[in-house]
């Protein structure tokens, strides 16, 4: 019998309301037994987890978007649900209950129960959704499942969708259960999940094909891994007493991160998301055949926009030509490009993986010519990194990545053993407009905060025409406020739990108007914000958006008459196109 939608959220009910973590693993591993067929037992694995899988197109669905789905749903009041949502904080749990009680959901619940698969066959048609209006078509589909789902589906189907399933059953509790269920030793389970960075087909393999199947799962070329990433560190000396001493830096290159794959002839390149791009590259395919002398092969670099030269240009460059991209694969290939390597997972049928990054990094020396390489320095001298940094931000680079010299390679973990060290450009003074409630942990706080400068340009030019049709939120925002300000940014970066709370609580007291879950304010607040860069975008009037912005200060010691202004920000655009 086909596994139920309900089944499935009954057992997360049940999981959640023991609290033991080997009772978890038994209650999923019992599941996973039962399931009919080996791709059930596949997506129970990743609706547990709260993981869409990989094969289905990412859904870039927000937390906004799934609001505006339940409301139209439900017919619940803005009021009653943010009242709801601020009393409970967890968007599945609200569902829940706004579902119990809605006349209008109760009464188009249908007899037959939803399977698992139609489920994920309405995800995959949500992530597929493209193009104009994509909003409005993602929302209109999500509605159209949620009305045939019961309270407790509707409120599963949220959390997967947001990604918060809160009932303690983490990807490593889940190697845990499929280990239990097919009584195979968990080390096993957990390297087929990280060869193939798919929990889910592990377990759809055991079920299908047994410890055999496992087995024949490998490292091999044309099957890409989740890449490795990097946390942040504020400083070269923060990695270096991270890493405990000798590091090995390596400019933080900007443009595309790919994998490469060889086997014989064959090169194929896939991108961050594991897509095959290697149609858009075939001048380094060539380089690849050409240059590199392994017979098997798979390794990672980046490969960055350059002159007509040759020389590394940084990505911002692309962008500046070509504004706002949405493919970058697809914009990198109509640009002079070259690869830069930086790791090497497996050669000649070894997987490598599992060697120390210094040995890894000697291995790559032997097999790519030198140019190929992207530059590194192995220290333990703050000093010698520092100027190594400034080199990487003086030719245009972003900064480096250091990495820990002992470390393994583990697909798809964002952790220490890489660190990111980023240029800081100036910092802004802006005051905030309006800002937003947070979402989980920070559902009551004002969390979220819409940046201004000071607009002297209103006095020669006024607040200008009144646009016809849909206005933007920040545009409104700045109608509000009689054009005196310019949006540009948007953060919820940079402030501790603490001031977010302080700043909460002053926030409160100067709201001037409520929009859902956003609140327009006194400009009045005043914070310092460093960001990486500031690009040129059609998202705000002034056409300008600061990029990864975070607040750095929150200025008590400024009112807003003091804060930056437009012209300011101009002048370093124009400043950072130049260098
Ligand atoms: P971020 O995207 O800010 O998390 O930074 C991590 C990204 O930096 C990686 O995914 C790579 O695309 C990129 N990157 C640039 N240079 C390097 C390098 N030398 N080693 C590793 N990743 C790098």
């Amino acid at each position: 019998m086909a596994v139920s939608l309900l089944e499935l959220c009954n057992l997360c009910e049940k999981i959640k309301q023991v609290s033991g973590k080997n009772i978890k693993t038994s209650m999923v591993a019992d599941f996973l037994r039962k399931t009919s067929s080996a791709v059930e037992a596949s997506f129970a694995v990743y609706f547990i987890v709260g993981k869409i899988p990989p094969e289905i197109p990412p859904l870039n669905v927000g937390y906004s978007l799934v609001y505006d789905a339940i409301r139209h749903v439900s017919g619940i009041s803005d009021k009653q649900f943010l009242r709801e949502y601020s009393r409970v904080g967890d968007l599945g749990e609200v569902v829940e209950s706004v579902f119990r009680g809605s006349h209008k959901t109760q009464r188009l619940f249908v007899e037959e129960s939803v399977t698992i698969k139609e489920f994920y066959d309405i995800l995959r048609m949500v992530g597929e959704v493209s193009g104009k209006n994509s909003r409005i078509k993602k929302a209109r589909l999500i509605e159209s499942f949620m009305v045939r789902l019961s309270p407790v589906e509707a409120k599963y189907f949220v959390k997967n969708l947001v990604g918060e399933m809160r009932h303690g059953v983490s990807e490593g509790l889940m190697e845990e259960a499929i280990s239990k269920a097919f009584n195979i030793p968990v080390e096993k389970v957990r390297f087929a999940h990280m060869v193939t960075g798919r929990l889910g087909y592990v377990c759809e393999v055991l079920k299908s094909e047994g410890v055999e199947g496992l087995e024949k799962i490998s490292l091999k070329p044309f099957q890409p891994l989740k890449p490795m990433l990097a946390d942040m560190a504020k400083s070269v000396d923060e990695a270096i007493s991270t890493h405990g001493g000798k590091t090995s830096f390596e400019f933080k290159l900007d443009g595309i991160r790919v994998q490469i794959h060889k086997k014989s002839s064959e090169v194929r390149i896939f991108s961050r998301r594991l897509k095959d791009v290697t149609e858009n590259f075939p001048e380094i395919v060539e380089k690849i055949g050409r240059e590199v002398k392994a017979s098997s092969l798979i390794m990672e670099g980046e490969i960055i926009p350059v002159t007509e030269k040759g020389e590394p240009l940084p990505f911002q460059y692309v962008m500046r030509r070509y504004g706002r991209i949405k493919d970058l694969e697809e914009t990198l290939k109509n640009v002079p490009v070259t690869l830069y390597v930086f790791d090497v997972l497996y050669l000649d049928g070894k997987p490598l993986v599992n060697k120390p990054f210094l040995e890894r990094r000697k291995i790559l020396d032997e097999i790519v010519p030198s140019a190929m390489l992207t530059p590194q320095i192995i220290t333990s001298d703050a000093g010698e990194a520092e100027s190594f940094f400034r080199k990487a931000v003086e030719i245009g680079h972003e900064g480096l990545i250091a990495k820990q010299l002992n470390s393994t390679y583990t697909p798809g973990v964002r952790g220490k053993k890489w660190l990111k060290i980023k240029k800081v450009m100036e910092t802004l003074d802006l005051v905030i407009l309006a800002a937003e409630y947070g979402h989980g942990r920070r559902h009551q706080w004002l969390s979220d905060y819409y940046l201004g400068v000071k607009n002297s340009r209103i006095e020669k030019e006024g607040v200008g025409e009144e646009k016809s049709g849909a206005v933007s939120f920040p545009d409104y925002i700045e109608r509000f406020n009689q054009g005196r300000f310019k949006v540009v940014g948007k953060t919820f970066k940079g402030l501790t739990d603490n001031e977010i709370r302080m700043i909460t609580d002053k926030l409160k007291k100067i709201v001037l108007e409520q929009h859902g879950r956003t609140v327009i304010v006194k400009p009045e607040i005043v914070v310092e914000v460093a960001f990486s860069d500031i690009q040129k975008s059609p998202l705000y009037s002034c056409g300008y958006a600061l990029r990864f912005a975070r607040i750095t200060r929150i200025r008590n010691d400024k009112n807003v008459e003091e804060i930056d202004d437009i012209e300011k920000v101009e002048k370093m655009y124009r400043e950072c196109v130049k260098t």
